[in-house]
C-alpha cells in the first residue's frame, strides 16, 4: 500500500460524508450520460482521462489506491484500501480501545471512521452492512468508473467460485 497521506483539507472534507454522497450521486449520473458519447469518440482518451481524474481527485481526497472496484459510497466515503490489511468487510479484531488501528497506532481505524461516516449518509449509509467480494487484483490501476459503468467490477473472474472440494 502507498504511504497513507492526509492532504491538507482532505480529512475535513471526508468528515462531510453527506455532501460527498451527493457529489458521488451527481458524478455517477453525469458519467452515465456522458460516458457512451465519450467512449464512442475515443475510448483510449476517455480511459486515460478517467484514470487521471481518479488518481488526482480520489487520490487527494481519499488516498485512493486505484483498486478499480470502488466501494466508497458503501463504506462511509472512506476508502477501505487504506486499511493496512486491505479489509473490505469491516475491521479486524485488533482495533484499539480508543478506535485506533492495530498496525498504525497513530491513525484511527479506517473501519471506525467508515462506520461513523456511513451513519450520516441517508442514501447509501445502509450499504455498509453489505458483504463485499474479494478484491480482483487484475483491476488494479484501471478506472473504477469505467469498471462500474461497464459492469466489470461485479463480474466474477474466471476460476473464482469454482468448488474444487469433494462432497
Ligand atoms: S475503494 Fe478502490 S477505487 Fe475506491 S477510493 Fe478506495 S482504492 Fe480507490
Amino acid at each position: 500500500m502507498r504511504e497513507a497521506r492526509r492532504w491538507p483539507g482532505s480529512e475535513w472534507l471526508k468528515d462531510r460524508p453527506r455532501a460527498l454522497e451527493r457529489i458521488y450521486d451527481w458524478a455517477e449520473r453525469l458519467l452515465r450520460l456522458l460516458y457512451p458519447l465519450l467512449n464512442r469518440i475515443s475510448p483510449k482518451a476517455t480511459e486515460r482521462l478517467l484514470i487521471w481524474s481518479e488518481e488526482v481527485g480520489k487520490g487527494y481526497l481519499f488516498n485512493c489506491q486505484m483498486c478499480g472496484q470502488c466501494i466508497l459510497h458503501s463504506t462511509g466515503m472512506t476508502c477501505p484500501m487504506n486499511c493496512p490489511k486491505n479489509l473490505r468487510n469491516g475491521p479486524c479484531g485488533g482495533v484499539r480501545r480508543d478506535g485506533h488501528c492495530e498496525v498504525i497506532p497513530e491513525r484511527m481505524c479506517v473501519w471506525v471512521q467508515a462506520w461513523e461516516r456511513s451513519q450520516a449518509m441517508p442514501r447509501y449509509g445502509h450499504e455498509i452492512t453489505l458483504i463485499q467480494p474479494p478484491v480482483d487484483r487484475s483491476l488494479h490501476r484501471t478506472s473504477a468508473w469505467i469498471n462500474l459503468l461497464e459492469g466489470i467490477d461485479t463480474q466474477t473472474p474466471p476460476g473464482w467460485g469454482t468448488n474444487h472440494g469433494s462432497s
